[in-house]
Formats: structure tokens, sequence, C-alpha cells
């Protein structure tokens, strides 16, 4: 129990790190890129928040969510997602009275969902997302669409299908509601227990339903694209025009309704397809009566949600080579004696910028050079008696064997030279 972490939560471990810091570099690069800049809110929020922002007809709400009173009897939940997060920082700091859009970027956020840990579906896992706050056209959804999929094609991940759908809003999406439900409703004896349950809160998630013979049975189900009102037909018309431009692949994809009640118009999808099924690892849309449900300004917004733990998942099933760094660049060796001249040694080149470190263990010389080679460190430095008598450090280049010995105040040039 006291060694082992959590169901469904994953330690990253000093070695693998550097794999996330790629990724993370990578995402806040295209952010950048796309006029996006950080934002940091706190992990949990008010529980009322994500009742009111994410809907209480969710698989989210309903059964997914971390709530707790704490010491105060306020009732707490850790973040299910990041978007009402988002829009409670942009409506507390009145970021709505800038100049808009406001465009804004979570990196690495903590998500936590109680859900049943397997491959790929974790109970904390992490999010790079991208909001943008003001824009109603249909440029602001295709810039995240496309900044989405060239930072994912740019990690190198292949196979990626951009799925697009529109959902419509509340003008025109209660006409659609009730036909689909006319059509589900002669069938109900078919749909899966879950289903059954979401005709009456949430229809339209029937369609996105995994179980096969809900997938058969929605086949022929009315599309809301026949159904939308003229502003959201020419929305879309406009979204689907900014990616033919682009030139990016996409699908329209009826299937496509997002598990939260916050959408509007535009949902899209960034599906890979794996030997084991298809696998979302980007999903976003707008949400153009988010803000105006949590605050009272009338805003629209659109963004998306990216999994961490999935870009990785998929790089490593591509076999994609993460760039690893060295760990050290230099490591020192001594004898006992000279402990102190090699501690001071390494001082010295950690303040010219140089990676470097000495034995701390009390390892023999000899258990010490094993250890400099398991670190990869390409130079070892040596401080036996000679070098200390001299007043000179040796220096060796694991690569070929070059040794090279200096005076002190000359290690670190030798060093950057040996190395480059
Ligand atoms: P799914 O249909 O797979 O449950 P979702 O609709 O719940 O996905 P979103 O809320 O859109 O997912 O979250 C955005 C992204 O976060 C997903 O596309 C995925 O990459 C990642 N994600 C969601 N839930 C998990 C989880 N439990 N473990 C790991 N990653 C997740
Ligand atoms: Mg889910």
């Amino acid at each position: 129990m006291l060694t082992q972490a959590p169901r469904g939560t994953r330690d990253v471990l000093p070695a693998d790190s550097y794999r996330w810091q790629f990724i993370e570099s990578k995402m806040r690069a295209a952010a950048a890129l796309a006029g996006y800049r950080e934002v940091r809110t706190p992990v949990f929020e008010h529980t009322e928040l994500f009742l009111r922002g994410v809907g209480d007809t969710t698989d989210i709400v309903q059964k997914e969510m971390y709530t707790f009173e704490d010491k105060g009897k306020r009732s707490v939940t850790l973040k299910p997602e990041g978007t009402a997060g988002a829009v409670r920082c942009f409506l507390e700091h009145n970021l709505y009275a800038e100049p808009l859009p406001c465009k804004m970027y979570y990196l690495n956020a903590p998500i936590f969902r109680y859900e049943n840990p397997q491959s790929g579906r974790l109970r904390e896992h992490h999010q790079f997302g991208m909001e943008c706050f003001g824009a109603r056209e249909a440029t602001a959804d295709a810039e995240l669409i496309l900044t989405a999929y060239h930072l994912l094609q740019d990690l190198g991940i292949g196979n990626l299908s951009v799925e697009i759908n529109s959902i419509g809003c509340p003008n025109c999406r209660p006409v659609y509601h009730a036909r689909l439900k006319e059509y589900l409703s002669g069938r109900m004896n078919k749909l899966c227990a879950t289903c059954r349950e979401r005709f009456d809160r949430n229809p339209l998630r029937v369609l996105d339903c995994k179980e096969k013979q809900c997938q058969e049975l929605t086949k022929d189900a009315p599309s809301m694209l026949d159904l939308l009102c003229d502003e959201c037909r020419e929305h879309f018309e406009q979204l689907k025009g900014c990616l033919d431009q682009a030139g990016i692949p996409y699908r329209v994809n009826a299937r496509i309704v997002r598990g939260l009640d916050y959408y509007t118009k535009t949902v899209f999808e960034l599906v890979t397809r794996t030997e084991d099924g298809n696998l979302t690892v980007c999903g976003g849309g707008r949400y153009d009566n988010l803000v105006e449900q949590i605050g009272e300004q009338s805003i629209p917004a659109v963004g998306f949600g990216m999994g961490l733990e999935r870009v990785l998942m998929l790089m490593d099933s591509e076999g994609i080579e993460i760039p690893k760094p060295t760990w050290y660049e230099v490591f020192v060796t001594y004898m006992g004696e000279n402990r102190p001249a090699a501690f001071a040694l390494v001082q010295q080149m950690r303040k010219a910028g140089i990676r470097a470190d000495l034995d701390h263990c009390g390892r023999s010389l000899k258990a010490q050079f094993k250890y400099a080679n398991k670190t990869g460190a390409p130079i070892t430095a040596v401080i036996g008696d000679e070098e200390a008598a001299n007043g000179t450090v040796k220096l060796k280049r694991m690569a070929d064997g070059e040794e090279k010995t200096v005076a002190v105040a000359d290690v670190c040039e030798a060093v950057k030279e040996m190395n480059s």
C-alpha cells in the first residue's frame, strides 16, 4: 500500500521525464506560434463550477468527478477537464474587458476522472489545451484544428484523421433532438443500457456510443447537418473552407458529438487508428454559451484538449524516437583523499555551465569509473594522486578513449573543446 501509487495514476521517472519535456516544448512552441499565452489555474475548483460548466448530464459529472468536502465544509472538485477553470479565470479577472480575442493555453494540467483504468485511460492524466475567447468567426475554429494537427504531425504521429461535425446551436438543435428521439424511440429495446438512459438526458450521445449494436442502429439516424439553421450552416461551410485552403485532410463525421453539454456549432476530434481500434488524442469544439452560463457576459469561445499520455503512447507505438539528452557532460572520479579537490572541480565546472558530478557514495576508484560509464557521461575526469600533486586533471573522452591532462584552471575550456 505504502509503496504503491493509487490505481489509475502514473509516475514519470527521472530517466523518462525528458520525453515529457520534449512534447511540452513542442506544445508551447505551437501555441506561441498562434498567439496563445499560458494560463495556470488551480487544480481544484468549486464543485458548482463543473456542475454548471460541464453539465450534469455528462459522464464526467454523473460518475467521474473527484469531489470532496474540505474542512470548511465547501464542496470542491479536482479538475475533470480544463475549460471550465479557464472560463472562470477569464471571468474573474475581467479579461473580457481587454481587447478580444483572449487566447490562452494550459500545459500539463492534471485532470482527474474516476474512470475504469485501462490502456489510454487513467484516473489522473494531463492535458494540453488551447482556448480562444471572444472570436465568433470560423477562422478561430480552423486555427485551433490546424495547430493541433500540425503539432501532432510535427511530433511524427502519422495516421491522423481530423473528424469534424457541427452540432448546431440552441436554435436548431432542439428540432434535431426531437427528430433523433423520434427515430430512437421505436428502437429503444435495441439500444445498450447506457444509451437507454442517455435517451432522455442527452440523446446526441447515443451517436458516439462505442457499442456495436448502437452504432448499427444509428447508421440511418437523421443527421444534425441536415437541420442546421442558416447561421450554423454558414459557419460550418466557412470552417470547411479554411481547412480546404490549408490543405489538410479531414472528414465530416456526424457521429462526433463530444461528451460535454456545452458545445455549439463546431466539434472535432483528432483520431489515430491503431491496432486496437481508434484512439482520440485531441478533442474540442465551440462553446458559445458556456461563458454566459457561468458568468453574465455573452462571449463566444472555442477550444480543445489534448491528452499528453495519449500523445506519448502513440509516439511509443509508432516507434518515434525522442532525442535523449546526455545526463552529465563530465563525471569526476577521484582517489578517496582527493574528494575535496574533486568537489571543488565539480563546482568550478557547474559555475561554467557544465553539467558535472562526482561520486557521493564512497565508491572505490574502479567502481566510480564503472558508474561514470553507466551515466553515459561523454567525458570522465580523473584526479589521482599524481594529478592532485601537480594541480592537474586527466580528461578521458569515452567515445574514442582520447586522453588529455590539463591544469585545473584550464579544465572547462578543455572539456568544451573535447565535447565539441
Ligand atoms: P473518451 O471518449 O476517450 O473518454 P473524452 O471525450 O472523455 O474521451 P475529452 O474530455 O475530450 O475526452 O479529453 C480530451 C483528451 O484528453 C482526450 O482526447 C484524450 O486524449 C485525453 N483523455 C481523456 N480522458 C482520459 C483518461 N482517462 N486518461 C488519459 N487521457 C484521457
Ligand atoms: Mg471520457
